[in-house]
């Protein structure tokens, strides 16, 4: 293989033996959802998913991606292309430069979509993500606590979160790769069982870890929840994690789920015994369309549903917390 200024710094396996980029095995491991998260909130829309654009003023979103196929278009201003294309659009970096970030970013397909990867990596997922729950422990005095605290919602954290130190992805032998310090929220299915993990990476101060996507999910989270509270008649269902910790301070005594963004709201299955659901959304288009559909989606399976959105100007319920906290 040989080096050049294209492919230097690139890990081997990106590199065909050409020495040219492999672009197709890059664009296959990296979700363009995950580089958009980054730069505007997304819905699910059937097979799409529907966020306001990054690239030009509006109110109405008329920016889509499709997470399979790896593609962003939108609708207003014409702008198109692949995820290679959208990091080095929104980060202002050149070709190779965006493939080497997204490389050494050691970002892995987000397994929310849950469309690429066969039944049997689905399940070594869903292997790993019960592991990397097991392993993992309290987060009182570790940097996942200094970062809950930060939003002014660390006090007597369920143990449902945890803290872990983690692999952002797994060798195709199987093989984990370095280890990083996270917070770890389990997601349930309609049984209670773990089925998956999403994993919020942190620096040694307790931020969000910048390159790279922070906030990763593992096996299966689609159809899931973060329980911060037993089943109940009347639960409020939130959209990420943040928030769900902010209602449940805000409202004791409640149980507050998270769906882990907008874009599960609409899909999380609801065990027996509920019968009553709160959908807490963004006050934003994006936040309002999701809970929308959750609501429709709920309503289908005969759940009554209500919904609740952050006052005083703030923009979610980690926002209005922390306002109100201050
Ligand atoms: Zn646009």
């Amino acid at each position: 293989m040989r080096a050049n200024a294209w492919t230097a710094g690139l890990p081997a396996r990106y590199v065909r033996p050409d020495g040219s980029i492999d672009t197709g095995k890059l664009k296959a491991e990296v979700s363009i959802a995950e580089v958009a998260a980054e730069a505007t909130d997304l819905v699910q829309v059937g097979t799409e998913m529907r966020g306001l654009c990054p690239f030009h003023d509006e109110n109405t979103a008329s920016f889509f991606l499709n997470d399979s196929k790896g593609v962003y278009f939108c609708h207003g201003c014409a702008a198109h292309g692949d995820t290679i294309d959208l990091f080095s659009r929104l980060r202002k970096v050149d070709f190779p430069e965006a493939c080497k970030a997204l490389a050494g970013a050691e970002t892995r397909p987000v397994t929310i979509a849950d469309g690429k990867a066969d039944a049997a990596a689905k399940a070594a997922n869903r292997a790993r993500a019960r592991d990397e729950w097991r392993t993992a422990g309290p987060v009182d005095g570790t940097v996942a606590e200094t970062y809950l605290l930060s939003r002014a919602i660390g006090y007597s954290v369920p143990s449902t979160i945890r803290f872990g130190r983690t692999p952002r992805y797994w060798n195709d032998d199987g093989s984990p790769g370095p280890r990083h310090s996270a917070m770890i929220a389990g997601a349930q299915d309609a049984d209670g069982r773990i089925v998956g993990i999403q994993r919020t990476y942190l620096d040694r101060e307790g931020r969000k870890m910048r390159g790279g996507s922070p906030r990763l999910s593992l096996g299966r989270v689609r159809g899931t929840a973060l329980r911060l509270g037993p089943v109940m008649p009347k639960i409020m269902l939130a959209s990420a994690v943040e928030d769900a910790l902010s209602l449940r301070l805000m409202f004791p005594g409640a149980t507050v789920w998270s769906a882990f963004g907008d874009a599960n709201l609409q899909h999380v299955e609801m065990p027996r015994g509920i019968w009553h659901v709160t959908v807490c959304g963004d006050a934003d288009e994006s936040g309002r369309a999701a809970v929308a559909a959750a609501r429709e989606a709920l309503g289908r399976k005969g759940i009554q549903t209500g919904e609740l959105f952050p006052h005083g100007g703030a923009k979610d319920f980690n926002e209005e917390w922390v306002l109100l906290h201050a």
